[in-house]
């Protein structure tokens, strides 16, 4: 079915809506991203000013946050110079006397705060030496108030310099209004699909019906009852996952029909043996449903791109293990790139000593491969001579050409994104089957919307017989208990780390502590039959691979070390992990250190020091950590803290830009839009039917489309 693509009303140059003009088209353009009509409909109030409630300056408490009051002008002036100048107005009303402060757009405010001028004042309240004042607040002249009858005005997000050029909130509103005015419901097609239009009434009960896009724009900017406003809200976030799932989905289902992928027909004779003689342990139930999926995947003759999401310690090395056997009993290569050099020498030590008695041949690659075997690899690698690769991201390079690589694996990232998936692609005439393994579970939301073009599957298992890792927080006068407790365990023959920050912005400083700790520790430790290693980011390779590997080993019973070691790294017979200074480190990342412990069959303990002086946030974190050793709930609590902007590096995914909905306050609404597309793509993949011919075309017509190469 064809579909015409007339251009709509709204892709007009916002410079032709009238009120606007070449001048501020340009000042829209710059300041909002506004370009075409369509993208000032999409600029939505951040809330609506209700002028009927007004505030007396009395009423101001000392937790007040935000208040609306009205009043006179009746002193102002410039104070301060260069950067502490500043415009200083005081708002008097019937009750008392506010100060108004601003730093910035001075010259023209100006003109327009004047003595006597009265106005509508909106801001947030902070207070300096004991008197209240709002800095930067909105301000609108009273006297060109219209008669109050609209009772709920949109506000809109604006800038300074669009204020001054008499481009503020409220002159938006009316750009707006006149769009709106000039829109039919005509102009605004349904994009949602029939039967998507149902929704559960969140007063419990019934269902609702959405409503329609352009009933919803319009109540959106120029509610006309609360519950419109609410209504008009749920459809248009509801909108915005609706259409992100049908978009991932789609591309997830044009992979499983379309894209071509080695065929792994067969389990044969290395998978096999390897499982019955030489496999350590019985597998998880997890481990097991994991390799079914894999199996699956890499059978069907297309291309895999699964995530497997694991919490620490579930066992995803021996998964991918499984994995790279059942590639090479079918005739292929395989890879297996870890994020560091230690992990990637670690698997390379740990792999190889599993396969000692099969005739496997495996190879190490790294940033600091000397030129003599890394040339030697490499012809291997192109020569079909060597069948599984491990290392860095060194694999990456283009140099590095592979005869027939049928798999490649990622571990311990889940940021991968598609940009580096598709590097791999391009070492094989058919592109290897992907399995990204991540560092530490992703809440499901983020799963289902920054990761939402793959597969993935879940261990949410940890190998039988491991004892849950005793958390808790201490603050750091007590270090001295601390070492006496590390003196009793590795007493018993156990190992333990001591973490130390690491952070870039003050690099030098914690360095400076790291070396000072290091020197601490060991003025703890002066007995001969003990040794410390020390691992940190400035050591050059080889340093630190001996300090790394005599650890693993337990000629060193101590590991001082920075977060070098935060991913992959597995020494079962360490017990204790203390992490200094464990509030400059995000819940994540001290889960994942966490789980450096707890490897073996030993009850582990982790510590978490820190000074006294903690922020609610930092509290939070630690009070988390202590609470649950679940990788899961961590990471939805995590989430919950951070927000959604901020999360595992995500920033940058365009999946995440939505405008009104948020992933985590929505889930529920998230949830909703996931089944629903994906039950109209089971039904329909390509959006043939009828019913789905006006998603389709907005799909196919809309502006400001996902940037798609920023999800990983
Ligand atoms: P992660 O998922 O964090 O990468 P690893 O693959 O490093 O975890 O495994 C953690 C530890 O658990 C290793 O010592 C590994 O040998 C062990 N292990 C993995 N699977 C099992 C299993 N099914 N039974 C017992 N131990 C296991
Ligand atoms: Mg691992």
């Amino acid at each position: 079915m064809s579909i015409s693509t007339v251009a709509s009303i709204l892709s007009n140059p916002i410079e032709y809506l009238k009120g606007v003009g070449p001048y501020r088209a340009e000042l829209l353009n710059k300041e909002l991203q506004i370009f075409h009509f369509n993208d000032l409909l999409n600029l939505f109030p951040y809330r609506h000013v209700d002028r009927t409630r007004i505030n007396l300056i009395r009423d101001i408490q000392h937790d007040t946050e935000y208040i609306q009051v009205a009043g006179r002008i009746v002193s102002v002036g410039v104070m301060g110079d260069k950067r502490s100048r500043r415009l200083v107005a005081e708002l008097k009303d019937a009750s008392g006397v506010l100060e108004l402060v601003w730093f910035q757009g001075i010259n023209g405010l100006q003109k327009l705060v004047q003595v006597g001028s009265e106005f509508l004042v909106y801001g947030r309240v902070s207070f300096f030496q004991g008197s209240p004042q709002i800095t930067h607040p909105e301000i609108e002249s009273l006297v060109r108030e219209a008669s109050g009858q609209a009772t709920l005005e949109p506000v809109y997000p604006t800038t300074e310099k669009l204020k001054v050029k008499g481009l503020g909130g409220r002159q938006l509103g009316k750009l707006t209004q006149t769009l709106l005015g000039m829109l039919k419901e005509k102009d605004m097609p349904e994009n949602l699909p029939e039967s998507v239009m149902a929704y559960p009434d969140p007063a419990g009960g019934g269902t609702l019906r959405h409503l329609s896009r352009w009933e919803s724009y319009q109540q959106i900017h120029f509610p006309t009852r609360p519950d419109l406003y609410q209504r008009a809200l749920t459809r248009l976030k509801f909108e915005e996952f609706f259409l992100a799932q049908v978009r991932l989905g789609m591309i997830r289902s044009k992979r499983h029909r379309y894209s071509q992928g080695v065929v792994f027909t067969q389990v044969g004779e290395m998978f096999n043996r390897f499982y019955s003689e030489y496999l350590p342990f019985e597998l998880t139930g997890a481990q097991k449903r994991v390799l079914k999926e894999i199996r699956r995947d890499t059978g069907s003759g297309r291309q895999m791109n699964r995530l497997l999401q694991g919490d620490v310690g579930s066992g995803k090395t021996m998964v991918a293990l499984l994995a790279m056997l059942l590639a090479i009993d079918n005739g292929y290569q395989a890879c297996l790139m870890a994020p560091t050099e230690i992990l990637a020498r670690q698997h390379y030590e740990g792999i190889t000593a599993l396969l000692k008695e099969m005739p496997v041949e495996v190879r190490l690659l790294t940033g600091s491969s000397k030129s003599r075997s890394r040339k030697e690899v490499l012809d291997m690698a192109r020569e079909g001579k060597l069948q599984i690769l491990i290392g860095t991201h060194a694999i990456l390079e283009e140099s590095v050409q592979f005869s027939r690589l049928g798999l490649a694996i990622v571990d311990e990232q889940h940021r991968f994104g598609v940009e580096q998936r598709a590097r791999l692609w391009k070492k094989a005439a058919i592109p290897p089957h992907v399995l990204v393994m991540t560092a530490t579970p992703i809440p499901r939301t983020l799963a289902m919307t920054a990761y939402g073009d793959l597969d993935y599957s879940i261990m949410d298992e940890l190998p039988p017989g491991r004892q849950p890792i005793s958390t808790v927080h201490r603050l750091d006068d007590r270090r001295s208990q601390v070492m006496d407790f590390i003196r009793h365990e590795i007493g018993k023959g156990r190992q333990a780390y001591i973490i130390f920050p690491l952070i870039e912005e003050s690099e030098k400083v914690d360095y400076e502590n790291l070396i000072r700790g290091y020197e601490n520790i060991k003025a703890w430790f002066p007995e001969p039959k003990y040794w410390i290693s020390r691992v940190d980011g400035r050591q050059k390779p080889a340093e630190r691979e001996t300090n790394m590997q005599r650890f693993l080993v337990n000629d060193t019973q101590i590991m001082v070390a920075t977060t070098v070691i935060e991913v992959g790294v597995n020494v079962p017979n360490a017990t204790v992990m203390v992490i200094e200074s464990a509030e400059k480190f995000g819940l994540s990342q001290l889960h994942q250190l966490r789980g450096r412990v707890g490897r073996g069959q030993e009850k582990s303990f982790c510590i978490l020091l820190t000074s006294p002086r903690l922020n609610k946030e930092a509290r939070e974190r630690l009070n988390t950590l202590c609470a649950t050793n679940n990788g899961f709930k961590i990471a939805e609590k995590d989430l919950e803290i951070r927000g959604p902007g901020d999360i595992g590096g995500t920033r940058q995914s365009g999946m995440l830009n939505f405008k009104l909905a948020n992933i985590v306050q929505d889930r529920e609404l998230l949830e909703l839009a996931r089944e629903m597309a994906e039950r109209i793509l089971d039904n329909d993949p390509d959006l043939e039917a009828a019913e789905n011919v006006g998603l389709k075309h907005f799909l196919q017509t809309q502006h400001g489309k996902t940037q798609w190469s920023k999800i990983s």
